[in-house]
């Protein structure tokens, strides 16, 4: 699905910014920080950047990956609805690019995981993502 298919689906407006955040965060396997996005999409404006991350996550098509010293990481959603944001997996921040990589978790953890009664679940993990680990 298009980014442009995907905001039609939920009913919000295709502006070139959201489809723009889409379509770096589809094409990435890795989340990408709020400051590296900046960078990319330097001709939209911090607040209308800001803006629209909020939107996204608002309506389950991207979710916060990581924070670390102030700077938060983005990654995609999928399955994910507005008002259920349904991750089980964990953020795999790497020591060597400083990429945040999203990373399923047996069943077994997550059994146990439904045992608790948390009601957001971020579970974080140090150490080399797949594209390093691979090199
Ligand atoms: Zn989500
Ligand atoms: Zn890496
Ligand atoms: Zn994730």
């Amino acid at each position: 699905m298009t980014s442009e298919e995907t905001l039609e689906q939920f009913n919000l407006r295709k502006t070139k910014i959201r489809i723009a955040v889409l379509d770096s965060l589809s094409q990435s396997a890795v989340a990408q920080s709020y400051s590296t996005m900046q960078n990319a999409l330097h001709e939209f404006d911090r607040i209308t950047l800001y803006r629209t991350l909020l939107t996204l996550t608002e309506y389950g098509l991207i979710h916060k990956a990581y924070e670390e010293n102030g700077e938060s990481f983005y990654a995609r959603c999928f399955g994910c609805t507005g008002q259920l944001h349904n991750h089980e997996h964990l953020h795999l921040k790497c020591s060597s690019c400083g990429g945040v990589e999203c990373v399923e978790i047996s069943d077994q953890l997550k059994s146990s995981l439904a045992q608790l009664p948390f009601q957001e679940i971020n579970i974080s993990a140090k150490g080399a993502c797949k594209a390093c680990a691979s090199a």
